[in-house]
């Protein structure tokens, strides 16, 4: 027989150095695995686990022991108030996305009938909160990876949100010129060599959703460059970046011709989105 104290406290010391919130990851898989809320946890540890659950629990500590993001194993990840389905192949929403999201909806006006662009959409994430706090605009998430597409559709039909439409394509390629009120964007941007990628979590990420050429900055130039053919007069791009690249960002923007620029701290307080 055993408990759910007893399996928590074994899912805690496996995975004790091997995650960076072994405690939180500890609880969720055992809810998981028995099918229980985190109250039901806290409120009856003394409850016994079936053979089942307890099978259940060891598939899903050694997935996670092997380093596979905790978004992965459950299935979803909240982000800005929505839970959104996830998996391989794309990349799991992260807090700092949000300052995105918070700038786009601060910059813009609520009630105008614009056209805003997510390129690189992944799971959908910006895309979709964007949608759903502001009605009256029109989402174009725009995804190259076929597999992270299906995810992103998914999570728009699940939330029900009519003002998303889903387009494959390479970044602006597809979009005629003028047409845009607004572009955003949380492109790859972590350098090629940065030995991260090859490990904890990241591992498991689509790399191309990560990395972008030797010093990040691949993909920001390509939409930087496009940017002005696609935006109306007046338009807005925001970009999200790596800690370090502000003042490249900020430059590249300036050289494209785009003005009021300006960048916005994450919840670290590193320069995290730029916009003009
Ligand atoms: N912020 C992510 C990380 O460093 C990178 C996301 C991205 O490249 N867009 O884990």
């Amino acid at each position: 027989m055993t408990t759910l104290a007893e399996a928590l406290a074994h899912c805690r010391e496996a995975l004790a150095g091997l995650t960076e919130s072994p405690r939180l990851d500890a609880e969720l898989l055992l809810c998981a695995a028995a099918g229980i809320s985190r109250t039901t946890l806290m409120a009856w540890p003394e409850r016994t686990l079936a053979a089942d659950q307890r099978r259940r629990l060891q598939v899903l500590l050694a997935r996670r022991s092997s380093g596979e993001p905790m978004a992965y194993i459950l299935g979803q990840r909240e982000f800005w108030d929505l839970t959104l389905r996830v998996g391989p192949g794309v990349l799991v929403p992260r807090p700092d996305t949000e300052r995105l999201v918070e700038a786009t909806l601060a910059a813009l006006p609520v009630d105008a009938a614009l056209t805003c662009v997510d390129l690189g959409t992944g799971s959908g994430a910006v895309a979709c909160a964007l949608a759903r706090e502001r009605p009256a605009w029109t989402l174009i998430a725009i995804e190259h990876a076929a597999p992270a597409l299906a995810i992103a559709a998914d999570n728009a039909r699940r939330l029900g949100l009519g003002n998303l439409q889903l387009l494959r394509g390479d970044w602006l390629d597809a979009i005629a010129p003028r047409s845009l009120d607004a572009i955003v964007s949380n492109p790859p941007y972590v350098c090629a060599d940065d030995p991260h990628l090859a490990r904890g979590d990241l591992q498991h990420e689509p790399i191309t959703a990560l990395a972008a050429g030797a010093d990040g900055l691949d993909a920001i130039r390509r939409i930087v460059a496009d940017a002005p053919r696609c935006l109306r007069p007046g338009g807005w791009l925001a970009l999200e970046h790596g800690w370090d690249q502000g003042p490249s960002v900020r430059a590249l923007l300036h050289a494209a011709g785009l003005r009021d620029i300006r960048t916005q701290r994450d919840l670290a307080g590193h320069e995290r989105v730029t916009s003009g």
